[in-house]
């Protein structure tokens, strides 16, 4: 397994519209082992193929929710909250059904670091997609799961969370972005 570079903005790259996975070999299934090693090392709950520059149509996800204490939260607690690994890969997804309700959750993006802003999408989706090996899946999602499928789907088409925000947030979101960048270099 490899730990691949991802790609940031203004990487133009980022902006291709993927190609369908029509071969399950296992050429994808390094691909797919790398692109975990990769989200979970940055960290990061979700990962495009193009976010590591190969323009398919394949996601991972795991949402690393934290596992139920049995400690009262009024305790101060030191320790290392675990988490429930979940991971799932999704290959040639689409949406059908989606809410007319919506949500809106604070999202961020390995392709955007440290940068965060209110993105509102459906609440809720069917999903439909193909595993590894090419059997087709369908499932209804909602809350952060929904988010983060539509998020991640979205990078399929070219497009990034900060696409979705006003101009005029989105180059604050950008130059936040820059400031953050010469403070880290
Ligand atoms: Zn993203």
């Amino acid at each position: 397994m490899a730990i691949l570079p991802i790609l940031e903005v203004p990487d133009p790259r980022l902006k291709t519209v993927s190609e369908p996975v029509t071969i399950f070999d296992e050429a994808l299934q390094t691909l797919i082992a790398d692109m975990f090693e990769t989200m979970y090392e940055a960290p990061g709950i979700g990962l495009a193929a193009i976010q590591v520059g190969v323009p398919k149509r394949i996601l991972v996800i795991d949402l690393q929710e934290p596992v139920e204490h049995n400690h009262d939260h009024g305790e101060h607690c030191n320790h290392d909250h675990e988490v429930i690994r979940d991971p799932r890969v999704f290959i040639n997804p689409e949406i059908l059904d989606p809410s007319k309700d919506l949500n809106i959750y604070s999202e961020g993006c390995l392709s955007v670091p440290e940068q965060y802003a209110d993105v509102e999408r459906p609440a809720a989706i069917r999903a439909r997609w193909q595993d590894e090996t090419g059997k087709q899946h369908e499932e209804e999602m909602e809350g952060l799961m929904a988010t983060c499928l539509q998020h991640e789907m979205d990078h399929l088409e070219g497009i990034l969370f900060i696409d979705h925000l006003s101009r005029l947030k989105r180059q604050m979101v950008l130059k936040k972005l820059n400031k953050y960048r010469k403070e880290a270099a």
